[in-house]
């Protein structure tokens, strides 16, 4: 896909967005009901990630390589600012516009989708919402062409599911605050130019003494630990980040002193739309596969597709991914119509994830031994799909997000 084609289209999108508002009351249950804009743009980063990523996913998972090249493609294509205002270099689109995206690159790479969904999702949304003016000239706007990745340092080695009991520590001085403490698990962390850093000025007031603060990297006082080696996303970088005596200015607090837990939680209700998108990707790439399979695949005188057996895997397979399909799209047109998201964005991130391994695990089987060698992409679907019910927030604590707010509408 040429470039110019790619940024024609967006240039229509742009152009059609006007439409947004009026569609969220719209009954949109296929592509075909979205505006013909959105319906292009899933051509357009389709077309990419088919003559881009899919070819070169295995060699990317191989080498474990961030494919840096590729990045900055996309960031020419406007794929990594697609929900950034176009006034910080933005694509200026909706979150609807950026799950049909980000599905499409998961399709064709799950690192590259994890890459793009804490990039947009966790770095650049938080700034735009919670910075001030200048901040999002410093730390957004340079983070939009592709050139430069940023990150989101929550995940502490002692504490993941349990964000509040955080330990980094903000200690004021003067102009400054002086951060110390790791932070585990970051992705982008080896490659990113900026970081969204939660440390606590205040251990004893817990998640209530928690600030944000924008770090950009390379800095004196921050240290990228080892590259974790991992099952599966092989090619997103995923190292600790140490901070000693790092010293950075008071104006690079996000938001207020002290929302630092409010910004993440915030920041995390949209990133599970992002990850349930990736999980819909992924799982429609272990379809793709298996239906491949099945259709050339013959055994005793028939393609094996002729089987019930293999029928009944299909059909689960497709039920599931269109079933969280769904719920991915209307968490993302709430968020789109500002209502409130926080229970449809858990519900979405774990029924695409759940989606997401059964599609991975069942396509396996159809393709019997075959898909247990690396030849064929079935295995590493399989081993990319396992994050998407871990990070952002666990199945467990998706579970625990869903009925905390259903029983809050009964009133309880
Ligand atoms: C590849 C990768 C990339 C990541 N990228 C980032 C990143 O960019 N930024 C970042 O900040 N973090 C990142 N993380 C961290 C990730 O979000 C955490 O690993 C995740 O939230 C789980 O935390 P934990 O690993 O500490 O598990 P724990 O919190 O220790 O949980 C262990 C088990 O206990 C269960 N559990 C915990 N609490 C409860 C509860 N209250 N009820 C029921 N069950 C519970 C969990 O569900 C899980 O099964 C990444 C992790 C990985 C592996």
């Amino acid at each position: 896909m040429a470039t110019c084609a790619v940024n024609r289209v967006l240039h229509v999108v742009r152009v059609g967005k006007s439409a947004q508002k009026l569609w969220g009351a719209r009954s949109i249950w296929h592509i075909s009901h979205l505006p013909e804009t959105h319906q292009m743009l899933q051509k357009t980063v389709r077309d990419f990630a088919e003559a881009e990523l899919k070819p070169n996913a295995a060699k990317y998972d191989k080498e474990g390589e961030f494919p840096m090249e590729q990045i900055k493609k996309m960031g020419e294509l406007g794929l990594l600012s697609i929900d950034t205002p176009e006034e910080y270099g933005g694509t200026g689109l909706d979150c609807l516009a950026y799950c049909i995206a980000l599905e499409e690159i998961a399709r064709g790479c799950a690192s590259i989708a994890t890459m793009m969904s804490v990039h947009s999702s966790l770095y650049l949304n938080p700034i735009i919402k919670f910075g001030r003016e200048d901040q999002k000239i410093q730390f957004a706007q340079p983070f939009t062409s592709g050139e430069q990745v940023g990150c989101f340092a929550l995940t502490e080695p002692g504490n993941g599911s349990d964000a509040g009991a955080a330990s980094t520590t903000a200690t004021a001085k003067g102009d400054t605050y002086v951060l110390n403490g790791s932070k585990a698990f970051i992705s982008n962390s080896a490659e990113g130019r900026g970081v969204i850093v939660f440390a606590t000025t205040d251990k004893k007031k817990k998640h209530k003494g928690i600030s944000a603060f924008l770090v950009p990297k390379p800095i004196d006082g921050l240290t990228v630990g080892k590259k974790e080696d991992k099952l599966g996303i092989r090619a997103s970088s995923t190292c600790q980040l140490i901070f000693e005596d790092c010293v950075v200015p008071k104006e690079n607090i996000l938001g207020e002193p002290g929302m630092g837990f409010k910004i993440a939680m915030i920041a995390l209700d949209g990133g599970r739309i992002g990850i349930a998108s990736q999980a819909l990707g992924i799982a429609q790439a272990a379809l793709d596969c298996a239906v491949d399979y099945a259709t050339k695949r013959s055994a005793f005188g028939a393609p094996i597709v002729k089987l019930q057996a293999i029928q009944a895997k299909l059909a689960d397979m497709t039920t599931r991914l269109e079933g969280a399909r769904l719920l991915t799209w209307r968490a993302a047109m709430l968020k789109d119509n500002n209502l409130p998201f926080t229970k449809e964005a858990a519900m979405a991130k774990l029924a695409a994830s759940e989606a997401a391994t059964f599609c991975a695990h069942t396509a396996i089987q159809v393709l019997g031994g075959m898909g247990f060698i690396a030849d064929m992409p079935a295995e590493r679907h399989y081993r990319d799909a396992r994050i998407t019910e871990i990070y952002e927030g666990t199945s467990e604590i998706m579970r625990l997000v869903i009925a905390l707010n259903l029983v809050k509408e009964y009133g309880y």
